[in-house]
């Protein structure tokens, strides 16, 4: 059994909707599709949701959607049928736009509009392509905890719902991101969470692939819209891949390999509007092991720097810092130390998929003990490989490619798969592509 995946640009036209199920008819045992919201209209929810939202932009907002999804209906056989579907969601929709600045539950259940508008298009799509998927609401499976926005999932939950509503033998088409609570409100997966979503569901039907369709031919080198001369990778390994994802390689949201690692499944990625292209295989273990593979880029980090001479020579000091962060659910990625102070960095970019919010609660329990300093508009570079904490002369040329920018962090030997740092905004880019030119052959 094959589990696939369309992002929003796989599904955000007609034509694109097409080549999608075309995919799907091609091979039987797609048998459980799950698909994003068109592309777009998960920012316009999430811009709708703003509680500074005036009339006017609400209106263009609604349009919009409105339009982008007419425009695919107005082309279908059954365009009737599906019209009259899609104004009972839209004006659901509209009204629930007034409960939105309630509460974080609102929310989430306005940002599903999206995946289940999408979802009763593209099923009608594959039924004029030949494929009789069932609609199956992603909310029925897909159980998580009440943490709105960024849901955890209860796999123990998924597994036992996915027997239940999943038969054996026929095909399904459900929603990416969506998931609900156990008091049955809707809850979400973090931005890009349908890849997530995809490799659960993979999971949880013990199915033998997972593949995750978009709009570039796999996992490149680096993002292709950074660097043009990036090119896909055949072949990378699990712990790779993950490292890619969770330092901004967009193409998988960072949780996506955990639930397929864990299930055995084999993961492809591959580019639905050239689907003949092989795209990258996602194994346990690649045949070819460089110690760098690829580059990721994350924009928009913040820097925290927590000093605490009080701290010289006492113990605790760590603990106390990280308790306080733990309590406030924000989530470090690298850290380095000294005897009296701590810098870390946050990922504090808006579509980030575990988005980290610095408030001054936070830094005034942080004040308490400690000086703060924090620095923004910083971008973390990660390269990625294999061995890296033991290949021997990886610093130098590093350095001496780095000499003329101006590096704030640097955090390499805690994970053989990659080596990264902390380098102002506006030089990023420019130190992605010169790195990439450097270290990245074919
Ligand atoms: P989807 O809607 O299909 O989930 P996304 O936009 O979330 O698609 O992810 C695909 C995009 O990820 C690509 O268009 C590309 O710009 C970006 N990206 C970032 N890093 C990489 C990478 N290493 N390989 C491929 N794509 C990448
Ligand atoms: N539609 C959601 C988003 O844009 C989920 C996804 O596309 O993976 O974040
Ligand atoms: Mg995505």
């Amino acid at each position: 059994m094959i589990v696939s995946k369309f992002g929003g640009t796989s599904v955000g036209t007609l034509e694109a909707m097409q080549r999608s199920a075309n995919i799907v008819a091609a091979d039987e045992n797609r048998r459980l599709i799950v698909i994003s919201a068109t592309s777009g209209t998960t920012n316009d929810l999430v811009a709708l949701s703003a509680a500074t939202l005036d009339s006017t932009m609400r209106e263009e907002l609604l349009a919009n959607i409105e339009k982008r999804h007419l425009e695919i209906i107005e082309q279908c056989k059954n365009k009737e049928k599906l019209k009259d579907g899609f104004y009972t969601q839209f004006s659901e929709l509209r009204e629930h736009l007034d409960f939105v600045g309630r509460d974080k539950r609102w929310k989430d259940r306005l940002y599903s509009f999206g995946e289940l508008m999408s979802t009763k298009i593209f099923v009608e799509v594959l039924k004029e392509n030949g494929v009789d998927a069932e609609w199956l609401d992603a909310r029925e499976v897909m159980k998580t905890d009440s943490t709105f926005g960024n849901a955890e999932p209860i796999w123990k939950s998924i597994q036992k719902k996915a027997r239940k509503h999943i038969q054996s033998g026929k095909t399904y088409l459900t929603q990416g991101f969506i998931g609900s609570d156990i008091f049955g409100n809707t809850t979400t997966l973090g931005r890009g969470g349908s890849d997530f979503s995809a490799s659960l569901f993979a999971e949880a039907v013990g199915a033998d692939t997972l593949e995750i369709w978009t709009d570039v031919a796999g996992v490149y080198t680096t993002d292709p819209r950074i660097v043009p001369d990036a090119f896909p990778i055949h072949e990378i390994s699990f712990d790779e891949a993950a490292e890619l994802s969770v330092f901004g390689g967009k193409v998988l949201h960072p949780a996506t390999l955990k639930p397929a690692i864990r299930g055995g499944v084999n993961v492809r990625v591959a580019s639905s509007s050239d689907p003949e292209k092989a795209g990258t295989f996602i194994v346990k273990e690649a045949e070819k092991k460089p110690a760098i593979r690829a580059i990721s880029l994350r924009k928009d980090q913040t820097l925290l720097t927590v000093n605490s001479l009080e701290m010289l020579h006492q113990h605790g000091f760590l603990a106390h810092l990280f308790k306080v962060l733990a309590e406030n659910k924000i989530s470090v990625d690298l850290v380095s130390t000294s005897e009296v102070s701590v810098a870390l960095t946050l990922d504090t970019a808006v579509n980030a998929a575990n988005k980290v919010e610095l408030t001054d609660k936070v830094l005034e329990e942080l004040r308490r003990f400690a000086e703060v300093v924090v620095e923004e508009e910083l971008a973390l570079v990660a390269l990625i490989g294999n061995n890296m904490q033991k290949t021997s002369g990886l610093g130098g040329p590093l350095f001496t490619a780095l000499e003329n920018y101006n590096v704030r962090l640097i955090c390499h030997g805690a994970s053989p798969n990659n080596l990264c740092f902390l380098i102002d905004h506006d030089q990023a880019e420019e130190v992605v592509r010169m790195l990439h030119k450097k270290f990245i052959t074919e």
